[in-house]
Formats: structure tokens, sequence, C-alpha cells
């Protein structure tokens, strides 16, 4: 039974991906309307989640929101010493690496306990004509060779690396309008996921789509598109992950962040 005399347990989530939302409906259910009992600790929590601010208007986890950057890893530190942080949990998308290692830093610093959450990346099966590279550079010089019609879904921040491909036209998918540089043949689809096999069937058909790009993201949300890609003969170039912080332990799922908090949590009571 939570023990009423001792302040919340603070939860810091840094988030801005669909692990980081189900974690902070796991962790604080009334606020979620979860009709199911949660797997959280038992005693009571704060839980506030941390958005960079990219996104106009972001998809809101339940519990509190904080937005905008810390200012490094030192002012990640602060923030956490200030906040009275018990535990941080890094649920940031596996190509955030900069505030994935700002938060190993801040928490070795502050002395606070950190898990990272990093859903499993994709794997090609058979039929898949993948060609896998480490960075936006080297998927743009592989296009040329590919296709002339490209969908490019790695995200509206990084369309400069595509900008001199003046020769190839684009399908770009982003949740918030890109600015330039960009391509300049090029038309914008504003949608976010999740993206179902038909939608993304027909995407591919209506723009006679002959090369994909994207990230390898993982999760199920964005996988359609490898499906219909492999259905249509089309080859994928995908970005292969930067590599997490070292010496940080890694789960793929949230239940598996809330089973560790339990178990963070009560071994500090039992002392
Ligand atoms: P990034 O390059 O790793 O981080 C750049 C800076 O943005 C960080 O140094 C930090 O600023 C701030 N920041 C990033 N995530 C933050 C968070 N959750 N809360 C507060 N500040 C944060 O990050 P990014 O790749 O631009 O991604 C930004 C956010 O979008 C992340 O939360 C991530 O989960 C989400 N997202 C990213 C992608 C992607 O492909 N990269 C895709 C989907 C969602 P300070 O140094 O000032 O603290």
């Amino acid at each position: 039974m939570p023990d009423a005399a001792r302040p919340p347990r603070h939860v810091l989530i840094l988030g801005g991906t669909t692990e980081a939302r189900r974690l902070a409906a796991a962790l604080a259910p009334e606020a979620a309307g979860a009709p199911e009992p949660a797997p959280a600790p038992e005693c009571a929590l704060r839980v506030t989640t941390s958005l960079a601010g990219r996104v106009a208007a972001p998809r809101l986890p339940a519990g509190e929101v904080r937005i905008g950057g810390f200012g490094g890893p030192e002012g990640l530190a602060r923030w956490l010493r200030e906040h009275a942080v018990d535990a941080l949990i890094d649920a940031t998308h596996p190509f955030a690496d900069t505030i994935s290692h700002n938060a190993a830093l801040a928490a070795a610093t502050a002395h606070v306990p950190l898990l990272a959450v990093r859903r499993p990346g994709w794997v090609p099966g058979p039929g898949d004509t993948w060609h896998q590279v480490t960075s936006l550079d080297e998927a743009a010089a592989a296009l040329p060779a590919l296709g002339a019609r490209v969908f490019l879904t790695t995200g509206r921040m990084g369309l400069a690396h595509f900008a001199h491909l003046t020769e190839l036209w684009f399908l770009v998918r982003s949740v918030d309008a890109p600015e330039p540089p960009h391509p300049p043949r090029m038309e914008v689809l504003l949608d976010r996921g999740p993206f179902t096999l038909e939608g993304e069937r027909a995407l591919l058909r209506a723009h006679r789509i002959d090369v994909l790009v994207t990230k390898d993201s993982g999760a199920s949300a964005t996988a359609a598109k490898l499906t219909a890609a492999r259905e249509a003969g089309v080859p994928v170039v995908v970005v292969r992950r930067p590599p997490g912080p070292d010496g940080v332990p890694v789960v793929e799922e949230p239940e598996a962040a809330a089973e560790w908090l339990r178990g963070l949590f009560s071994a500090a009571d039992s002392h």
C-alpha cells in the first residue's frame, strides 16, 4: 500500500514517442482513464513527461507535461535535482541521440537511476530489398541509382540532406510542414501514424513510387510501408540507428519499465 507520509516518487519520462505515452498512462492510470489495473509501482507516484516542443500540436500523455529543452546535460541534471526526480526514463525516439546521451550524463551527475525504453529495430525478411546506410547523407547518395520517385519518411528535420537531388521527385510525409532547404521537386503529405497497409499500398501506387527512404524507427505503427514496398518490389533505403549511450540499461516495452520502477522503489523502501 502507498505510504501516506512519504511524498510521491517523482518519475521523469523523456518522451515524444508512443512508448512514452503508454508508460505515462500505465503509471498515472487515473489521468489516462485506463480501464485495466496498471502494472505500476505500489507507492504514490508523480509522473512528468518532457517533450522537446518540435511538433506544433503534440499528442499529450497522462500526468504532468513540460515542454522545451533543458539546456544540455547540465540543465537536465539541474532539473532533476530541483524537481527531486527519483527515476529518469529515456523513452525518446531511437534517433533522438543527443537527448539520450544528455540523459546518461545528467543521471550520472545527479545520481538518479536511469532506464532507456528502446523499441526493437526492424529486420529485413524474404523478398525485401534493403540498402542499409548509416546517415541521411549516405541515403541521399544511394538514391539516384535506385529510383526517380522517392517516398521520404525520415521526417521534416533532415530534408536539407536531400535538397541537392534536383533530378528526383519526392513525396515527403511529415507531421508538420517542412521548411527550406528541401528538394525542389516534392509534394508534402501532412500525416502521422499509425498507417495501414491498405493506405501505404495506395500511396505507392498513386504516386508511382520506385524507392522508399526510412529510418529504422522500429515499432508497428509505421511498419506497413515496409510490407507495401516488399509487395510492390520497391527498394528501401534504411538508415541504421545511432548507438545509444554506454552503460544504460535498456528495455523494449513500457511495461518492463514500469516493472523496473516497481523493483527500484520497493528496494529503496526496504532500506
Ligand atoms: P535530439 O536531437 O536527441 O535532441 C536535441 C535537443 O532537443 C536536446 O539536446 C534537447 O535540448 C532537446 N530535446 C530532445 N528531446 C527532448 C525531450 N524529450 N524533452 C526535452 N528536450 C528534448 O532530439 P530529436 O531527434 O530532435 O527529437 C526531439 C524529440 O522528438 C524527442 O523527444 C524524440 O523522442 C521525438 N521524436 C524524434 C524523432 C526522430 O526521428 N529523431 C522521431 C519521432 C519523435 P537541450 O539540450 O536544450 O535539453
